[in-house]
């Protein structure tokens, strides 16, 4: 069933890289770097067991070697995606859950 996330954000961050590996973390560093972190690719690197919350605190930016002011989770990944927004306005479908940062 499309358009439902796969719980809220606590939830979310509480789950394993696993269980959510047809998502997509959106990562955006203020120095305004964005990166596409799809979690198959992080379960399928040893990070499988790891919760998304854990993994999330690792992330750094390669740009500026800051943590990501804004992380969210994405049904649909950049795959002829224009950058992402966080108000949704830019895409077409798929829901994004905001688990960093502000909305
Ligand atoms: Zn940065």
């Amino acid at each position: 069933m499309p358009g439902q996330p796969p719980g809220d954000r606590a939830v979310i961050l509480a789950c394993s890289v696993r269980s959510l590996r047809q998502y997509v973390l959106d990562a955006e560093c203020a120095c305004g770097r964005c990166v596409h972190y799809p979690l198959q690719l992080m379960a399928a690197g040893g990070l499988a067991g790891m919760t998304v919350a854990s993994l999330i605190v690792q992330l750094r930016c390669k740009n500026c070697g800051q943590r990501p002011a804004r992380v969210a989770l994405l049904e649909y990944g950049s795959a002829g995606m224009p950058r992402t927004t966080y108000d949704g306005s830019a895409r077409a479908s798929g829901w994004v859950m905001m688990l960093v940062g502000e909305e």
